[in-house]
């Protein structure tokens, strides 16, 4: 059983928005009284409140004249509370993570619908008053819907985050067919090599206009004063940016990987280690910016989708220092150095593109050393290359959601 979470943005109506907002303060208000409750009954007996525990005080609250609004609520949101609540606590009981803190009505909102939740069309269909939502639905809802988180970001959008469960009936993996390696770059995006040609796959072109505009946003906010509203305005405002910029680079990576998963059975591309590669801190952001974790971890789920096979090679390996003719390896190649020429075999080499042929070569010797994949894609002969160890990903898909934008904002 595999899981899958994707983001969906939505359009509430106004009278939906008021649904949501209800809900949300409910939620939160119950979140927070739980809190409460979980502290005092730990200072009493030493232990936390279980879920059924947390459940049980909802009926008396229901009826209190106080508290009654609560029934307005659909319950199975209030009953998703409980369960995160018991189990924030019991996380932090067993060393897992910090104590569960106190929800405020300036941070991002969420409520989540357990079950119940359906696509109807271009809508999402929820139980109780919130009915059916319109939907931006960008990708077949394929699987079996289980949890929906709705969220409402600071910015002000909405999103719903839809869990989705699917049985294990993907093709199974092979490797006949094309084969292509990628090299992943910080100023132009991608440089691969797919047995014919070489492609420049360059960062989207607007991008570089909302960064600009991110940073004058932030810049702007940094100046107002802490707490106060205007500052408060300028956050939500660099907030919006930010989701900006964020989705124009998700939509970019997805559909750069559908491109280069439909076209090739595999998919060379080097390990990289993105939090322990550089020290560097503008270098190390420059790479996170850029999404390769995120742009292998979407080549990776397509790829195991379609029977693909995803190649991990060694990050040490020199792809940008070694003759992909003679495999001559040259000691240094300094960043400016855009050609060179190999001064063993003599072939004049274009820097990105020989990076990228040599990544391909390493990942079909790798599949070929391994005897996992039945000839070499293409059925080339591949030289071996002295001195690394093959270390191969067996298509093990994380699921999206560890990347995804399913607990944050943008
Ligand atoms: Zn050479």
């Amino acid at each position: 059983m595999k899981r899958q979470a994707i983001k969906i943005r939505l359009y509430p109506t106004d009278e939906q928005v008021q649904v949501l907002a209800q809900q949300f303060g409910c939620a939160r208000w119950w979140w927070n009284y739980g809190l409460n409750q979980c502290i005092e009954t730990y200072k009493s007996t030493g232990k936390g409140l279980s879920q059924s525990g947390l459940n049980s005080l909802l009926p008396g609250l229901k009826k209190d004249k106080e508290t009654e609004w609560l029934g307005e609520c659909y319950s199975q949101v209030l009953q998703s509370v409980s369960l995160n609540l018991s189990r924030a606590y019991q996380n932090f009981f067993e060393g897992r993570a910090k104590y569960p803190k106190f929800k405020s009505r300036h941070h991002r909102q969420s409520i989540q619908y357990p079950q119940k939740v359906k696509q109807v069309d271009e809508t999402l269909k929820f139980p109780g008053k919130l009915g059916s939502v319109k939907a931006k639905i960008h990708r077949p809802l394929d699987g079996t819907i289980k949890t929906v988180t709705v969220s409402k970001c600071p910015s002000g959008k909405y999103y719903a985050s839809v869990l989705m469960e699917y049985e294990d009936d993907y093709p199974s993996s092979n490797t006949d067919g094309k084969a292509i390696g990628i090299d992943l770059r910080v100023k132009d995006f991608a440089i691969t090599y797919d047995g014919e040609k070489v492609s420049k796959y360059s960062h989207p072109k607007h991008l570089a206009k909302y960064e600009k505009k991110l940073a004058k946003k932030q810049r702007i906010a940094a100046r107002k004063v802490k707490g106060s509203n205007r500052r408060r305005k300028a956050t939500r405002i660099v907030a919006r940016v930010y989701e900006q910029v964020s989705n124009v680079r998700q939509d970019y990576l997805h559909k750069l990987s559908r491109k280069i998963v439909d076209n090739n059975q595999v998919v060379v591309v080097e390990n990289l280690n993105v939090k322990g590669m550089v020290r560097n801190h503008k270098l190390a952001k420059a790479i996170s910016d850029t999404g390769w974790g995120t742009f292998i971890n979407f080549l990776s789920y397509k790829l195991e989708r379609s029977g693909g096979k995803l190649v991990e090679i060694n990050r040490w390996f020199p792809s940008s220092k070694l003759c992909s003719n003679c495999h001559y390896q040259i000691n240094e190649l300094p960043l400016d150095v855009r050609t060179w020429i190999c001064p063993s075999c003599g072939t004049h080499h274009d820097r990105d593109g020989n990076a990228a042929i040599n990544i391909r070569a390493e990942g079909i010797r790798m599949l070929f050393s391994s005897g996992t994949g039945e000839a070499n894609a293409n059925g080339e002969e591949v030289r071996p290359i002295r001195g690394r160890k093959p270390k191969m990903r067996h298509s093990s898909v994380k699921l999206e959601a560890h990347t995804a934008p399913s607990a944050q904002c943008g």
